[in-house]
């Protein structure tokens, strides 16, 4: 199993009040497989996925990822593990706006240790012409698929993808699920991805739905649509 996670709890305190936001999580992916987390909002999609990327911390419960208990490991080691296994893309795309599409992805570290490079992952999103642009001179979609090569660059064991559709209009939406789809395909990455759209849930292997902090619902799909497929 390439994600184990039992039983994960997390609160957050504010002044005097106690908000526990993840109640007993249980879920597993294997290896190579696309999951995907639905839930309305505030049900804690976000927090669980920052907490298997390495950016929060769990307060009790097991988090394993590739045979490593992230909960346990100390603050400097849980960096290393951000920057090395973990890809994330975001919904508004996180770019750095003063450097072009080609630096936004050198600037990533451990890139050198990396099978894969620049080009190749700009290649692979369809975006080789536009390494010396900057950000702000792509469209929406553009600027998602730069997001995903600077994501892919290092060759992540686990790409982690926080509502990827949820600026973009339909068309654009269908060619990053489809991209994200083929990047799972193509490099073996293993995708977990956070959405509220149900009827994406049929681009993935494993749904987990999520309400008010607790999986009510996990669902193996025994057929993987592909995403152009997909209509909502
Ligand atoms: P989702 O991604 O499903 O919309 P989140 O995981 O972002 O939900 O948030 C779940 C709940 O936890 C919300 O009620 C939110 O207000 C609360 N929360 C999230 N992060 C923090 C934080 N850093 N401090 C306090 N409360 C937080
Ligand atoms: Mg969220």
């Amino acid at each position: 199993m390439f994600i184990d996670i039992a039983n994960l709890k997390k609160s957050y305190r504010t002044g005097e009040v106690v908000t526990e936001v993840l109640k007993g999580i249980g879920m597993k992916l294997d290896k190579g497989e696309i999951g995907v987390i639905l839930g309305p909002s505030g049900s804690g999609k976000s927090t669980l996925m920052n907490i298997l990327g390495g950016i929060d911390r769990g307060d009790s419960g097991q988090v394993l990822v590739d045979g490593i208990e992230i909960n346990q490991l100390n603050d400097g080691k849980l960096t290393d593990y951000r920057r090395g296994d973990i890809g994330f893309v975001f919904q508004f795309y996180n770019l750095v706006p003063n450097l072009t599409v080609g630096e936004n992805i050198e600037v990533v570290s451990n890139i050198s240790k990396s099978p894969l490079n620049t080009d190749e992952v700009l290649a692979a999103v369809g975006m080789q012409d536009k390494k010396h642009r900057f950000p702000r001179e792509l469209s929406g979609g553009e600027q998602q698929r730069v997001s995903i090569a600077r994501a892919i660059v290092k060759n992540p064991k686990l790409l982690l993808c926080d509502e990827p559709t949820g600026a973009l209009d339909y068309d654009t939406s269908r060619s990053i699920l489809q991209l994200l789809q083929q990047v799972n395909k193509k490099y073996g990455t293993t995708i977990l991805m956070i959405t509220h759209n149900a009827a994406i849930a049929a681009m993935a292997n494993r749904v987990f739905r999520l309400r008010s902090g607790e999986i009510v619902e996990e669902t193996v799909n025994q057929t993987v649509v592909p995403a152009e497929r997909i209509e909502w």
